[in-house]
C-alpha cells in the first residue's frame, strides 16, 4: 500500500530532507585524504542532531553507525570505523534523518582527493542515471519507468546495476512501499500519484553486478572487487517536475 502524504506530512518531509541534504553538504566539505570513516560519521551526526533531527540509520536493525560509509568496492552499508580515506579512494555516504516522525534518505559518492578518470566517470554516470530516472518520477508514470531509466543509462556506459537492494518509498518509515528496483522493463508496477514520496537510489558497479555481504553482516561489496558508486535522493511526486526533498549543493562533475 503506497502512502499519499498530506500537505502537513510533506512539510515534515521537506524539513527531514533539508537536514539530510545538509549532512551530505558537510560530507562534501570534509571528505579528504587522512580522515577516518568514523570522523565522517561523527561530523554528519552532529549536523543532524544540531538541527533537532535523529540519525535514521543509528540502531536501525542494529546498524552501529549514524551514517553508512562505503569505500571503493563497498557498495552500501559500510560501517564507520578506523579506516583512513586515502587519495584516490571513492567513498559512498548514505544519510538518513528523522524529523517529527518523517524520514529523509539520500546518498552520494565522493572522490577522495584526486581520483582516476575511470572512478570519476563511474560517479558521474551513477549520478546521471539518477537524474534520468527522476525525469520519470512524476504523476502518471509507473515505478518501473524509473527502474528502466536507471538501467538504460548505466548499462549504456558499460556498467551494471545491483539487483539485491533497491530504492523504496519513504515517509513515516525509512522503507515503505513501493520497491523501486534499478533494472527492469518500463510500464510495470504501481502508477505514481502526486503526494507519493520515494527514494530513488542507483547502485552502479564498474564490473559485474554480483555482490556479497561481508562477515560483519552489513557491508555489501562487489564480488569482483571493482568499484561501486551510489546516488540517492528522496523525491516528492508532483504533476510536473519531481521535487528533490534532499537537495544539496553538489560539486559539478
Ligand atoms: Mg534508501
Amino acid at each position: 500500500m503506497i502512502q499519499v502524504k498530506s500537505p502537513r506530512e510533506i512539510d515534515a518531509m521537506r524539513r527531514a530532507g533539508e537536514i539530510t541534504g545538509q549532512a551530505l553538504a558537510e560530507a562534501k566539505r570534509i571528505v579528504a585524504p587522512g580522515i577516518t570513516t568514523k570522523q565522517v560519521d561523527s561530523a554528519l551526526r552532529r549536523v543532524i542532531e544540531k538541527s533537532g533531527a535523529i540519525p535514521a540509520f543509528l540502531g536501525y536493525n542494529g546498524f552501529p553507525g549514524a551514517v553508512c560509509v562505503s569505500v571503493n568496492r563497498e557498495v552500501i552499508h559500510g560501517i564507520p570505523g578506523s579506516r583512513v580515506l586515502r587519495e584516490g579512494d571513492i567513498v559512498s555516504i548514505d544519510v538518513g534523518a528523522v524529523w517529527n516522525g518523517f524520514y529523509g534518505d539520500a546518498a552520494a559518492t565522493f572522490p577522495v582527493g584526486q581520483v582516476s578518470d575511470e572512478a570519476l566517470r563511474l560517479i558521474r554516470v551513477t549520478r546521471e542515471s539518477f537524474y534520468q530516472a527522476a525525469a520519470r518520477a512524476r504523476e502518471g508514470c509507473r515505478v518501473s519507468d524509473i527502474s528502466h531509466a536507471v538501467q538504460t543509462h548505466a548499462e549504456a556506459a558499460g556498467y551494471t546495476l545491483v539487483r539485491e537492494w533497491t530504492g523504496h518509498g519513504v515517509g513515516s518509515k525509512l522503507h515503505e512501499d513501493p520497491e523501486v528496483p534499478n533494472f527492469g522493463p518500463p510500464g510495470h508496477g504501481p502508477r505514481l500519484l502526486r503526494g507519493m514520496t520515494i527514494a530513488v537510489e542507483p547502485m552502479v558497479n564498474a564490473g559485474s553486478a554480483a555482490v556479497r555481504v561481508l562477515k560483519d553482516g552489513w557491508t555489501v561489496v562487489t564480488a569482483d572487487g571493482k568499484l561501486s558508486a551510489h546516488y540517492e535522493h528522496s523525491i516528492l511526486i508532483t504533476a510536473g517536475e519531481p521535487e528533490l526533498l534532499t537537495r544539496w549543493e553538489e560539486t559539478p562533475l
